[in-house]
This record gives C-alpha cells, sequence and structure tokens, in this order.
C-alpha cells in the first residue's frame, strides 16, 4: 500500500512550480502594495478548482493557482 503523501500532498516538481510561480507573481506585484509574507495568499485572489484553496491569481492573463500550480492557460 502507497503511504500517505507528505505535507499537502505537492510533490518535489509541484513544490518547485508553484514556489517559481509565486516568486513572479511578488515580482510582478512590486511596486504595488507590498504584501507581508505571512504564508497567506493575495486579496483578490480567486478560488482554485483543482485544490479549493483560495490562490488563483492572473499571471500573464491566465488563472494560475499559487497552491497548487493549476494553470488555465493552453
Ligand atoms: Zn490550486
Amino acid at each position: 500500500m502507497i503511504g500517505m503523501l507528505k505535507d499537502d500532498g505537492l510533490d518535489e516538481h509541484q513544490k518547485k512550480l508553484v514556489a517559481e510561480k509565486r516568486a513572479q507573481y511578488e515580482s510582478a506585484i512590486q511596486g504595488g502594495s507590498k504584501q507581508e509574507d505571512s504564508g497567506e495568499f493575495p486579496e483578490g485572489a480567486q478560488l482554485c478548482i483543482k485544490c479549493n484553496t483560495k490562490a488563483a491569481v492572473q499571471m500573464d492573463g491566465c488563472l494560475t493557482c499559487l497552491n497548487c500550480g493549476e494553470s488555465k492557460c493552453g
């Protein structure tokens, strides 16, 4: 039997992807209202249909989840 996935179920690749997306997003909003890195997702983030977390933000015209990396692009 396969054991439970670590943490919130994200594998290494996914974690890296999410970290990159998040860094990208944060650098994109630089100059605006800087948010404290409290682990919270940005205000105005939308509910991600995949992970049910309010962490989906618009990036380059695509809705991208900063929690699980889900992207509406393509
Ligand atoms: Zn998500």
